[in-house]
């Protein structure tokens, strides 16, 4: 056997032999149809016209057919093929000059299967070389085609890697100078790829140190700490591949130096005619500076993270607790975040049902619970140096969710909000009193946005009018003015106008506004601006209404009332005047007639007539003094009486009033003594009113007092008063009538057995022309033991 092909080795000789001797030719016969079976190739003999002559057994099995199935069949039935027009010419072409002829194709076998077989097809000649038979040897070459198929794939996507590959690979010699590049390489260094050849590794970087040395790349002094350069000499030396080595350098990029990272691997290829080395080096740089952002941006988080005010608590994926910051460890009084670590999210009792189940597809769950802190401590779930229950505002959010069901964690804020919590609680409780104290006036609330007219009242305000709010739709200020009297919207607009220019603090005013039943309801409306714009301008004003219609017609009695008493009294004043007119003029005639009548002048009068005329003549002067008295009180009251001021010696004017009641004390043997009698003390009073005063206290001093005893006058000015007393050591004044002794014809004595005589009008008289002068009059007294009556009048 010798080779017929370099890839398939086997081919057949066939040794045609001598078959004259019988013996020795079936002989012969069966060694050769032995080689022929031994041979691992399929080998089919045909004679000219394509007839199968003979069959080995690598083609029975090839095939599916047995040599005795196709003994006598021509070829094309055995082995159809799909061999295309020009191949079957070229067969046909190379047999006729007896060529051999190998190529490849697609073959079909018994039950139908194809196979793509190699096929050499080689004619059997005889002497005269004319074609005896042909040979037919074939391989299923099915495996062989796919993995052919499969190297040139490899080696197709091995090319594509070297050439397309991002990363700078270059295959090196010991001196780092560059034999090969790849595309990428080539745009890194920027040059033309003839230019790159023989350059060493720096200067394809453009490594900027090697500029600073005439020796180029490796002879600088920081050559030698270069890593893209060690890595590349070590595997050299060592003969072994390295991978991923980190190494920094300085590289002029547009004319600037930057510096960038790499990462270096090298494989060393041991060739025969000399080493080289593959260097793939990839730029990280930018990768590098978004680790190193990132870094930073995690250290910010972590920092962010434990000196939060907020309170935050991180669950694994199963929701499992695994670490909280010092903010939460502190609203629960915790030390140690190992206390808590290993709680289950799920488990907790506060956490809404549904909340898992939200959690899962994305959802945020926040709610609001109280925790407490007794039951922690009861139920020894860790050690905590807070008591007591909180409100705690709770937010869990899934982290990792986008991507789909990959959930990485869980996060929970927690905010103490008891404060909050409390102080609400705090301002529901006064919004409740509020409610109930407007409750209590039933005072309906209107808030009023000036410039926007929009205004917003509250059901009571409705109400007051008999309506609901929903039947005033579309309500607003409008509303409010269709409703109010046409007549009190002016005085309405005022007052606002006032207080919007600022010349009051509230604004209020009281007007009628229209009921549903269609009476007027009277509305006291108080309110105040709350918000002003930067020009001074009202924005937004809150107020009251109140019904004060009942007020208003219990004010309009009074006013009636008054009005009637004021008529009244105008009346029974005129009638007293008549009264005492028509009284004095007989009573004068009484008084004098019986003066006459007591001096007995023509001397024939009895003692007992003389002592009746006396008692009518007494009679009589009590009587005018009576009437002189009720009608000054009358006039007073009545607004008649004016006071007539002027300047007034005050002492002098007690002087006089002495002089005058002396002769009376005398007849009791009274002493009347004034301190004052030196000073000098001018007031603005009106002189005869003062005078009364005067005489009236001294004369009740020299009634009341029994005889033998004594009165003192007292005079005190201070800056803007005096006080004039007159004391006396009579018979005093029970306490319960201290007041009353003011009041007209109010006596200590019942009028039944009276002892004194009097009107009961002195003292309302003193009282009311003391007021008169804006001064005050009172009494201290004890019974039996005198009594003291001062009287303050203004300087
Ligand atoms: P009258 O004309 O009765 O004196 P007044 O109004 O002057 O009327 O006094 C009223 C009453 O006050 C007297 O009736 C007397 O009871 C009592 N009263 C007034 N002054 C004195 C006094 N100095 N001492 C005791 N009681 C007095």
């Amino acid at each position: 056997m010798i080779p017929l092909t370099r890839d398939y080795p086997c081919a057949v000789v066939l040794q045609f032999v001598n078959i004259t001797e019988p013996k020795h030719a079936q002989q012969e016969i069966e060694y050769q149809a032995q080689m022929l079976n031994s041979i691992g190739s399929s080998l089919i003999v045909t004679n000219p016209e394509g007839y199968v002559q003979y069959m080995n057994k690598a083609a029975e099995e090839l095939y599916g057919w047995t040599f005795d199935e196709v003994r006598g069949m021509n070829i094309v039935d055995v082995t159809p093929t799909e061999a295309t027009k020009q191949q079957s010419q070229d067969i046909m072409d190379a047999l006729v000059q007896g060529k051999s002829w190998a190529g490849e194709f697609v073959v079909h076998k018994k039950d139908g299967t194809e196979f793509m077989a190699h096929v050499t097809d080689t004619p059997i000649l005889d002497g005269d070389g004319n074609i005896r038979g042909i040979i037919g040897i074939s391989h299923d070459i099915t495996r062989h085609k796919l993995e052919e198929a499969k190297i040139i794939k490899s080696e197709t996507e091995l090319k594509a890697i070297y050439k397309d590959a991002p990363m700078l690979m270059m295959l090196v010699d010991r001196d780092t100078a560059v034999r090969k590049i790849n595309k990428a390489g080539i745009q890194f260094a920027g040059l033309p790829v003839d230019q790159l050849m023989g350059l060493r590794c720096g200067e394809v970087l453009r490594c900027a140190h090697h500029l600073d040395d005439p020796g180029g790349c490796g002879a600088g002094i920081l050559c030698k700490t270069c890593n893209i350069r060690n890595t590349i000499l070590n595997t050299f030396k060592t003969g072994s591949s390295r991978e991923m080595v980190e190494a920094s350098l300085s590289v002029l990029v547009e004319g600037k130096v930057k510096d960038l990272t790499f990462l270096i691997s090298t494989s060393f290829l041991d060739l025969e005619e000399e080493p080289l080395v593959l260097v793939s080096i990839l730029d990280i740089t930018s990768r590098k500076e978004m680790e190193n952002a990132l870094r930073e941006s995690t250290q910010r988080f972590k920092e962010l993270y434990s000196s939060s005010p907020i309170a935050i608590e991180i669950y694994d994926e199963q929701g499992i607790l695994v670490d909280a910051n010092d903010s939460c460890l502190n609203v629960f009084g915790v030390d140690n975040a190992d206390e808590v670590r290993g709680f289950d999210l799920f488990e907790d009792p506060n956490l809404p049902t549904d909340a898992k189940e939200k959690l899962l597809l994305g959802k945020i769950v926040e709610y609001q619970t109280t925790f407490d802190f007794e039951l922690v401590k009861a139920l020894h779930l860790y050690h905590t140096s807070r008591s007591g229950v909180i409100y705690v505002d709770v937010k869990v959010t899934a982290l990792g969710i986008n991507r789909p069901g990959r959930i990485s964690g869980y996060l929970v804020h927690v905010q103490d909000i008891t404060s909050s919590k409390l102080a609400q609680a705090r301002v529901k409780n006064s919004e409740q009193r509020l409610e109930l104290a407007l409750e209590g006036t039933q005072a309906g609330i209107w808030d009023w946005q000036v410039q926007t007219g929009h205004t917003v009242f509250n059901e009571r305000w409705a109400r007051l009018l008999g309506y609901t709010l929903a039947e005033l739709e579309p309500i607003g200020v409008q509303t409010w003015k269709e409703l109010t009297h046409p007549d009190d919207l002016q005085a309405v607009e005022y007052m606002l106008d006032r207080h919007f220019r600022k010349c009051t603090d509230f604004y209020q005013c009281e007007f009628r506004m229209k009921h549903k039943e269609g009476h007027w309801v009277w509305i006291m409306d108080r309110g105040r601006v709350v918000e002003w714009n930067q020009k001074g301008q009202p924005v937004r004003m809150i107020g009251t209404h109140i019904d004060i219609t009942e007020r208003k017609k219990s004010e309009e009695f009074l006013i009636q009332s008054r009005a009637l008493a004021e008529e009244a009294n105008r009346i029974k004043s005129e009638f007293l005047a008549n009264m005492s007119h028509e009284l004095r003029t007989p009573l004068n005639s009484i008084i004098g007639y019986s003066q006459i009548l007591s001096s007995n002048r023509a001397g024939y009068l009895q003692e007992k007539e003389l002592r009746y005329s006396s008692n009518i003549y007494n009679s009589g002067n009590h009587l005018l003094e009576l009437i002189n008295g009720v009608l000054d009180i009358a006039r007073i009251e009545s607004g008649k009486m004016d006071i007539e001021p002027g300047p007034v010696n005050i002492c002098k004017l007690i002087d006089e009033s002495i002089v005058l009641i002396k002769p009376l004390a005398m007849q009791k043997s009274l002493s009347i003594s004034f301190d004052g009698k030196t000073r000098q003390l001018i007031i603005n009073a009106d002189r005869v009113k003062i005078k009364q005063i005067l005489y009236n206290l001294l004369s009740n001093a020299v009634k009341f007092t029994p005889e033998q005893g004594s009165i003192v006058i007292q005079m005190i000015s201070e800056a803007d008063t005096v006080q004039i007393s007159v004391s006396d050591t009579g018979i005093g004044i029970p306490e319960n009538m201290h007041e009353k002794i003011f009041d007209p014809f109010e006596q200590v004595d019942s009028a039944l057995n009276r002892k004194y005589e009097g009107t009961g009008l002195g003292l309302a008289l003193v009282k009311k022309f003391v007021e008169m002068h804006g001064g005050r009059v009172w009494v201290k007294s004890e019974k039996e033991r005198g009594s003291t009556f001062t009287f303050s009048l203004p300087i």
